[in-house]
């Protein structure tokens, strides 16, 4: 999927574990940007990506040997990152990463290409309904559902 669509909806489950752990408005906006960039984060292995290009030259050197849907779109980094963000953040910071980080292996998942997500004990890809193209119109509903959500918990704190 389109970085646009794993940013929002990154931000929409920030969002959620700001509800959940009942955040105060300025930690609550900091869950959300973490959810957000976490839900970027896989597509590090990708020049063209959102973050890759964000991350600039530093970006290339670091990650040109990543392959496109390898290993960071893998249940092992999201285990891996699950770990290191627990031992180095604080619980709401570490699960809004997590939670980032394992919507974006979903909404990748749900497209037609699928993840190879049990590497490297299968290398076979697997997929979820729908089996939605990249950029395609279902795309564009899952981004409006992603903002719809952010939208109505977003709103609690107007109340
Ligand atoms: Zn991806």
């Amino acid at each position: 999927m389109e970085g646009k669509t794993h940013a929002m909806i990154g931000v929409a489950v920030g969002l959620a574990v700001a509800y959940a752990h009942h955040a105060p408005v300025d930690k609550t906006i900091v869950l959300a940007a973490i959810g957000g960039l976490a839900g970027l984060l896989p597509d590090i292995d990708h020049p063209q990506s959102t973050i890759r290009r964000g991350a600039g030259v530093a970006g290339n050197v670091a990650f040109f040997w990543l392959r496109h849907r390898g290993l960071t779109h893998t249940l092992l980094a999201l285990v891996l990152l699950g770990a290191a963000s627990a031992y180095f953040m604080p619980g709401s910071l570490a699960m809004a990463t997590s939670v980032g980080y394992v919507s974006h292996l979903i909404a990748d998942m749900m497209t037609r290409a699928g993840l190879p997500i049990l590497w490297p004990l299968s290398a076979k890809s697997i997929h979820l309904p729908p089996g939605l193209r990249t950029g395609g119109w279902l795309e564009s509903v899952v981004f409006l559902l992603a903002l719809g959500v952010a939208v109505v918990l977003g709103a609690g704190y107007l109340q």
